[in-house]
C-alpha cells in the first residue's frame, strides 16, 4: 500500500497515511486528524481538538464542583464541632473527652465522698447531704461528658464519610 509522510498538527509527530486517505488517528497522541493534500504535499488538520478542549474545561468544572462540596462539609463539620465545645471556668473551650469525664466523676465524686465522711464526724444533719449533693452532681457531669464524646466520635466518623463522598463525586476524565 502506498503510503504519504505527514506530521500530526496535535503533536508533531511524524506519521504515514495510506495515499488516498483523507483521516487519520495519530498513533502517538490519539488525536483525530484530516489529511490536506495540497499539490504533491500533504498535512494534517485536527478535527477533534475542540472536543478536547471541551473535555478539558468539563473536567475543570468537575474539579471545582468537587472542591467546593469538601469544602462545604469541612464547613459543615467545623460548625457541628463548635456545638459540643464546652466553656471551662476560665472561659477556654474544649471538646468532650471520655477521659476527662472519666476524670471528672472520679476526682470531683471522690472529693464529695470525703467532704462527706468528713462532714458526716464533725458537722450536724443537713451538712453531710451537701456533700453527697456534690458527689451527685460530679457523676452527672462525668458521665454527661462521657456520653456527648461518644456522639462526638460518631459525627466525626459521619463527617469523615461525607468528605470522602464527595472527593469520589465525578471522578476527572483521564489526562490528555
Ligand atoms: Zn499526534
Amino acid at each position: 500500500m502506498e503510503t504519504v509522510p505527514v506530521n500530526c498538527n496535535n503533536c508533531g509527530a511524524p506519521l504515514e497515511v495510506a495515499a488516498g486517505a483523507n483521516y487519520a488517528t495519530c498513533g502517538h497522541c490519539g488525536a483525530r486528524l484530516a489529511v490536506k493534500r495540497t499539490g504533491s504535499a500533504a498535512s494534517t488538520e485536527v478535527l477533534e481538538k475542540l472536543d478536547r478542549t471541551t473535555e478539558q474545561i468539563a473536567g475543570h468544572l468537575a474539579e471545582l464542583t468537587r472542591q467546593k462540596e469538601v469544602e462545604r462539609v469541612d464547613r459543615e463539620w467545623e460548625r457541628e464541632q463548635a456545638s459540643y465545645l464546652i466553656t471551662g471556668k476560665h472561659g477556654s473551650r474544649t471538646l468532650p473527652t471520655q477521659r476527662a469525664g472519666v476524670v471528672i466523676a472520679l476526682v470531683m465524686g471522690g472529693f464529695g465522698l470525703i467532704w462527706t465522711a468528713f462532714a458526716a464526724s464533725f458537722a450536724p444533719f443537713p451538712f453531710p447531704l451537701f456533700g453527697l449533693l456534690f458527689v451527685g452532681f460530679a457523676v452527672y457531669a462525668g458521665l454527661s461528658q462521657v456520653k456527648s464524646a461518644g456522639k462526638l466520635a460518631e459525627a466525626e466518623a459521619r463527617y469523615h464519610q461525607r468528605r470522602r463522598e464527595a472527593m469520589r463525586k465525578d471522578p476527572p476524565p483521564p489526562p490528555g
